[in-house]
Order: structure tokens, then sequence, then C-alpha cells
């Protein structure tokens, strides 16, 4: 069996401990600083000294109760059972591991204590953690969770704790439990003062308020979150602070109002831009681009909403193509002519050109592989 130091000593970068067997892949030691990957959280790095050697902890394991140091060659040939070694962990890297992981069960916490939200899935890596929780949340709540969050990694300290439990006395923090536990016959608890109690075997800091800054740079339905603490987080933080203040200096707007100008400006944009493509869309109805067997075909190269058009096109005049060619080699056909079917013109063009896509005989729409140099001329059938 290996030791755990690193539960009872998170804060510690470095130690002595034997060798107690070698694998192929690396050594066993009777004791360790260095967390295995597991629980949702990656493994440590550093090195592992012996003498005038200096190996590199590449990765760390967990088999059973032993704890396996992935080393970088020659380990064989230097080390031996029984020998003693020195093993130093890449600090940086564990405290800035903590710092996501202790976060994690935080904001965890949060959404359970707060609105009985539970927590799917979490991955934790080097400052940076993914959460998924079981159910949506509204934006007021998110807010809400968000502003909490932010004073818990702060401003406000929340003590973190561990002890081990037999597992004949975890009857009595079933009903405080967060999350499930493992079939282990000792299990070890994280509490957090007065605030969440789990089952955990990572490593975690002292304080909640060591966390410091967050950063979220993806957030998916209310519900899929990711984010960055440490220097990640600072990074992001002070870059973003400064294009802010650089954006709303350009437009000569004061900060507070740069996110509502914006949005009002943006939707005047997208109200002009809609008016500017029905009254595209409208010349050319009356003036297609070109007349081929009593069929009038318009080709149109630009962006447009779909939906916009669809609707457009049903107020067009009889036996009529309209072709709208987009960027990314995409292309849509609608038709109102029951000989010339959007659906055949475009598998027409995927022949040609390679690509996906199908529809009916009223719209069809393709990707393609190669662009049309003239769609003209391609249309000329
Ligand atoms: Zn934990």
């Amino acid at each position: 069996m290996t030791e755990k130091l690193y539960w009872d000593a998170p804060y510690d970068t470095s130690f002595t401990a034997e060798v107690i067997e070698l694998t192929p892949e690396g050594i066993i030691l009777d004791k360790t600083l260095f967390y295995p990957e597991g629980g949702n959280q990656i493994s440590d790095k550093g090195v592992i000294i012996k003498d005038s050697n200096k190996f590199n902890v590449e990765f760390v394991s967990k088999s059973n109760d032993l704890i396996v140091h992935h080393l970088s060659d020659p380990f064989r040939e230097k080390l031996k059972i029984g020998d003693i070694i020195k093993g130093e962990i890449d600090w940086e890297y564990r405290y800035g591991i903590m710092r996501a992981h202790s976060s994690q069960h935080v904001l965890s916490a949060i959404f359970k204590n707060q609105l009985d939200i539970d927590t799917l899935k979490a991955n934790i890596s080097f400052e940076e953690v993914s959460l998924h929780i079981s159910k949506s949340v509204n934006e007021n709540e998110l807010k809400d969770i968000l502003r909490q969050f932010l004073k818990f990694c702060t401003i406000q300290k929340l003590q973190f704790r561990s002890k081990i439990v037999p597992r004949n006395e975890i009857r009595d923090y079933n009903k405080k439990l967060r999350g499930g536990f493992s079939a282990e016959n000792n299990l070890r608890i994280i509490e957090i003062e007065d605030y969440d109690i789990n089952c955990c075997g990572g490593t975690h800091l002292e304080n909640s308020s060591e966390i410091g800054p967050i950063y979220f740079h993806e957030i998916k339905k209310r519900k899929e979150f990711k984010y960055f603490v440490g220097n990640k987080a600072i990074e992001m933080l002070s870059k973003e602070n400064f294009d802010v203040i650089d954006l709303a200096g350009s437009l000569n707007i004061s900060i507070t109002n740069l996110h509502k100008t914006l949005e009002t400006q943006f939707v005047q944009l997208r109200e002009e831009n809609e008016k500017l493509t029905l009254k595209t869309l409208e010349l050319l109805a009356n003036s297609p681009t070109f007349t081929l067997k009593g069929i009038n075909i318009g080709v149109l190269n630009l962006e447009v909403d779909y939906k916009l058009v669809s609707k457009a096109f049903k107020k067009f005049p009889p036996k009529y193509v309209l072709v709208i060619k987009s960027y990314k080699k995409k292309i849509q056909i609608l038709s109102n002519d029951e000989v010339f079917k959007a659906n055949e013109i475009i598998n027409e063009l995927i022949k040609k050109f390679g690509g996906k896509g199908g529809g009916s005989p009223r719209s069809a729409q393709a990707t393609l592989d190669n662009e049309p140099v003239d769609i003209i001329s391609e249309l000329r059938f």
C-alpha cells in the first residue's frame, strides 16, 4: 500500500520515500505526495531524484492500493527496490489543480444549496474546470449563483476540512452528504465550513478565498459550464477589461452603457439588414437575373436569413427559381415551378461539385465541396 501524503499535507512540495516495486512504466513508493489521476482530477507531475539522477514524473496512476509513478527513461537501470528517493512535485501545476478542484466543490455546493440542483459531471485540469449540472437555470438564478461563487472565491473565507470516516458511520452523514460515495471501507469526507459535505479523494485548498478570480469562457444551455481559475483567469480578465475599455473609448461610450448601447445598435442593424434583404428580394422578383424556357431565374450572392427568404418567396411571381449563394460554398434553391424542382437542381450540383444536401421540389440546399466559378452558366439547364 502507498501512503497518501497528499491527503494530509497537500501544501508540501517535497518528500523522501522508499522504492517498493518497479513496474514496466515506473516505480511504486511506500508513500507519496504525487496525486494519481482519478475522481475527475488529473494527476500531478514533477521529478524523482536519486543521487545525481533525476527522472521526470510524467503521469501518476492508481492500481488498487498502490500508486504508480510513470517515469522518464532510463529509470530501470538506475533505480532498484529499497532505494530511498526524493520526490518533488511541480507546485505551480498542483496549486492550479487545487484551485480548480476546490472551486468545483464550491460551485457544485452553491447549485445544490440554493437551487437543489445536482452536479452530473465535472472535469478538473490545470486552472480549468468543466461542470455539467442536472437542469438549466434561468438568467437571474445564474447571475445570483455567479455572484455568490465569486464572493466565496475571493472575499468570503470558507474553511475546507477533510477526515476519514469508516463506512458504517457514513449513515450519520447521509442526509447532509452531497453526491454519492465509493465502495471503499474508509471514506474521505471533505467539509466546507457549514456549507457542504462531499466524499472526495482529491487535493483541496485550506480556504475558499485562495481560489481567487474566476473567468467563465463557455456557458451552454445555462447548464454546462467551463471556466478558468488562477493565472489563466487573470490573463483573460485583464485582457478583456482592457479590450472593453478600449472599445468603449473608441466608440465614445461609458463602459457602464457599453453593453446596452451595442445591443440597441445591433438590433437596429439587424432590422435595417432585414429591410434591405426584403427590398433586394422584391427587386429580384420583378427583374430576374435571366429567363430560360419561360422560367424566371433569380440569383443572389448574399448572406441572408433563410426563414426570411422563404417567407418573401411566397410573394414571388409564378414559374420562378430563386438561387441563393452564400459564403462557405452553401447554396439554397427555392422553386415554385412544377417542372424545375429545387431538389433535382441541387442533386445535379452535388453530382458535379461534390458535397452534401437535399430537400424538396420547392426548397433544397447544399454545401458543395468545390465552388462553381460561374453559377449562372451551371443553371442553364
Ligand atoms: Zn474534492
